[in-house]
């Protein structure tokens, strides 16, 4: 048995990627540099899988930004204001990645989209009315001469024209069908291209295969394939899947002279009882191995399957499920861990590892007294490190009550208007505030132990003494604390949370140079100590106004981490929920009346398939978040936030998370969801951002309380609430102050006018 790698992280193990470009955006060191460094990067890591004994190696998975902002650049969709700025290719590539601001022009980057049901982003790609796509250059093929110069064969990997299609976004008149024969003659070009330089194996990634396709999304697929293949020649193409099944277009797939298909096991559910009927004639890339996730592969497990596939599959080839670029690059940078939490992780190197053992344990006649085999039993039969009775016995004693607020909201959001007492259209803002350079020496000293635990608070608790006198100043009406004990909105509930491991070093690309370290959901969660509750009494006791607490809520904290394989979501989920609402009944406790529990990450992991939306997801996570909040008093009011407001299509589960305020982004999007919440008479008050913080933008009095009026032409004047679309911290103190003085003006202002306009009628 071989085995192939879909794809490795490019990162580098020390993040060399990152510091290398981001020296180069700083003009340290010039395009030739920032290549070679790359280069050198490149080579380590193939010869890294060759040692691994990869048979299939991928290059050009590599990319100095984005996958898919290559591909645009490959098929020559660069937009014309980008071009315009006469710059070189590499310069132009980071144009459009990040925009570009000096003496060749102005213009922002293009935009940025979360690819598939990952926390990755890729760059959208821009078709408009004078794209002509066309293979641009053969520099996909650079890594392959790499690293064939190093004596190493590899499989270019690109990323395939319906994929590309399907997740473009068309600015012009055109649409998809005015531009599939121009790029089946680029793809057709690419395997002509692969052929002159004896590529002996070419991956062509078509993730979009898994979503839920209609007919003409299938006849699209085949009609690109029937002619793109034709011309294929000696090349062998592999066309890998990933991220579910290809349930949709299996037959079609099955039909089409692909030589080679990449399936995922891990996420496809029904990719098992799809190759039952895989065709003779072709391998089957079997992604058995978690590209995603972090922990050791059962071995049993996967030797099971690949015995039971081999009854139906002439030839198989053991796979990764997915690209490796969603996990870190490796264990042996984490010692600080205990060798009982490192030996159950496996990340993109010791994933190498099990793809080789499992591939020599295929060969021998009985692997069942294999060591390695042994000793890999061995750690899915230890738990004790990761099972907690209490947590598992209050999880599966809950029963309705914790899920269902005593009393329905309307009439608890009446009985909260009386004894809040809040003005119509009540300021307020999502909880952070500028992250000062002192407020983050405060975090880092700390962390650093060149202060200790009482000096860290108290000058915390000056932070949030400045903001709350601030934002009495300039006359919010409900405030917060600001936020300047966190770092990160989940790693902060994650440190305080028994069952979290945090690494040092393990880093995952998020987009371009941004980097993340999502903490790793070890052993059952627990809250063993008050997490916020000091600081937010603290920040009420100063003022007569009402403080929120702020929490982050159970589905966001399990998104953004790594979640275990041995208990369901819903588990995991009902876990920091039970955790979260301790905390939120101890701030009720404390005289806190509002408490907001965020949400950001709600939407990003609704299934691709929306037959799985309910089933696999909502239906266990408006509960898990319902479960935080169902046991305070009917006067303590919810706020929930979310980062994003395309949930139009789940607007009666946000509704169903009974929360009694929402507040959302709303400022760049164009309040369509508004009349989507009317239609579906949003019970839930809600906040839309009336300005964008995502820059230092300083909105008009006039601006704002134009946002408002529109807002009031759909959401009763009662259900209203006046805030920016997110938290501040990425924002300076100056614009702030600026933006929310011209907010609380703004709301002033429309209220005088609606008051009058009552008194009118
Ligand atoms: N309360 C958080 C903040 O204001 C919310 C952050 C977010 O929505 N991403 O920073
Ligand atoms: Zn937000």
């Amino acid at each position: 048995m071989q085995y192939s790698v879909v794809g490795f992280p490019r990162i580098g193990a020390q993040r060399e990627l990152k510091f290398t470009v981001e020296k180069y955006f700083r003009n340290e060191i010039n395009t030739d540099e920032l290549l070679q460094t790359t280069a050198k990067l490149r080579a380590k890591q193939w010869k890294l899988q060759q040692t691994a004994g990869a048979a299939f190696i991928p290059s050009n998975d590599f990319s100095l930004y984005d996958g898919m902002l290559d591909t645009s650049f490959m098929l020559n969709a660069i937009p014309q204001r980008y071009l315009d700025l006469n710059l070189d290719d590499t310069a132009a590539y980071f144009a459009m990645a990040r925009g570009y601001q000096g003496h060749h022009g102005d213009v922002k980057a293009t935009a940025m989209k979360k690819w598939f049901n990952t926390n990755y982003h890729y760059m959208v790609p821009e078709l408009d009315d004078t794209t002509n796509i066309l293979l641009r250059s053969d520099h996909f093929l650079d890594g392959f001469h790499q690293a064939q110069s190093l004596g190493i064969n590899t499989k270019p990997v690109i990323i395939g024209p319906f994929t590309f299609l399907k997740l473009a976004s068309f600015t012009g008149h055109k649409n998809i069908a005015d531009y599939v024969d121009s790029i089946k003659t680029a793809y057709n070009n690419i395997l002509k291209s692969c052929a002159t330089n004896k590529v002996d194996w070419l991956q062509i990634d078509e993730p979009y295969l898994v979503m839920d396709l209609t007919a003409n999304d299938i006849a699209l697929f085949t009609d690109m394939y029937q002619f793109i293949l034709e011309k294929k020649g000696t090349v062998k193409v592999l066309l890998q899947t990933y991220f579910g099944d290809v349930r949709d277009c299996c037959r079609q797939l099955y039909n089409l002279q692909f030589d080679g298909i990449g399936l995922d096991f891990l996420e496809g559910k029904e990719t098992t009882r799809l190759t039952t009927n895989f065709p003779d004639d072709k391998i089957l890339f079997a992604g058995l191995i978690n590209g995603k996730n972090i922990w050791r592969c059962n071995y049993n497990s996967v030797l099971s399957q690949l015995k039971n596939l081999k009854a139906h599959c002439r030839k198989i080839i053991l796979s990764t499920s997915c690209s490796l670029l969603h996990v870190p690059y490796t264990v042996t940078n984490e010692p600080q861990l205990a060798p009982e939490i490192t030996r159950c992780f496996s990340f993109a190197y010791e994933k190498l590892e099990e793809l080789r053992e499992i591939c020599r344990l295929t060969e021998l006649p009985d692997y069942q007294n294999d060591p390695a085999y042994q000793q890999n039993c061995q750690l899915f039969q230890s738990t004790e490190l990761r099972i907690d009775k209490t947590v598992q016995e209050k999880v599966a004693a809950l029963t309705n009550d914790d899920f269902t607020r005593a009393m329905p909201r309307k009439k608890r959001q009446a009985l909260q208007r009386k004894i809040l007492n809040l003005p119509l259209l009540p300021t307020t803002t999502i909880g952070s505030f500028p992250q000062t350079k002192a407020v983050k020496q405060n975090r880092s000293q700390y962390r650093h132990g060149v202060i200790n635990e009482t000096q860290y608070r108290s000058t915390a608790k000056h932070f949030i003494k400045d903001c709350i006198k601030f934002q009495e100043e300039i006359g919010l009406d409900v405030l917060v604390h600001g936020e300047f004990e966190r770092d990160d909105m989940v790693e902060f509930f994650g440190e305080n949370l028994k069952g979290y491991v945090f690494t040092t070093n393990a880093w995952v690309q998020s987009y371009g140079t941004r980097g993340l370290k999502p903490p790793i959901i070890f052993g059952d969660i627990k809250r063993e100590k008050s997490i916020t509750t000091d600081y937010i009494k603290y920040a009420a006791s100063l003022t007569d106004k009402d403080v929120k607490g702020m929490l982050t809520g159970p589905v966001t904290i399990l998104n953004w981490s790594f979640p275990r394989e041995d208990i369901s979501t819903r588990e995991m989920m009902y876990q920091i929920g039970l955790a979260i609402r301790e905390e939120v009944l101890e701030l009720e406790q404390a005289g806190i009346r509002i408490i907001q529990i965020d949400e950001a990450a709600l939407r990003e992991k609704l299934p691709l398939r929306h037959a799985d939306w309910h089933s696999d997801y909502l239906d266990f996570a408006i509960k898990a978040f319902r479960l935080c909040h169902a046991k305070v008093k009917p006067t303590t009011q919810i706020h929930t936030h979310m980062c994003y407001s395309e949930f139009e299509d789940i607007i009666p589960e946000i509704d169903a998370m009974d929360a009694d305020v929402i507040t959302f982004e709303a400022s760049r999007s164009k309040l369509t969801i508004l009349t989507a919440l009317q239609n579906n008479h949003f019970e839930t008050e809600v906040g839309p951002g009336v300005y964008d913080i995502h820059s230092p933008r300083v909105p008009s009095v006039t601006e704002i309380e134009a946002a408002i009026h529109l807002m009031l032409q759909k959401i009763p004047q009662e259900n209203l609430w006046i805030n920016p679309d997110c938290g501040l911290k990425t924002r300076g103190k100056t614009e702030t102050a600026a933006s929310l003085k011209n907010l609380v003006q703004a709301a002033k202002n429309v209220r005088t006018q609606l008051t009058k306009g009552d008194k009118n009628l």
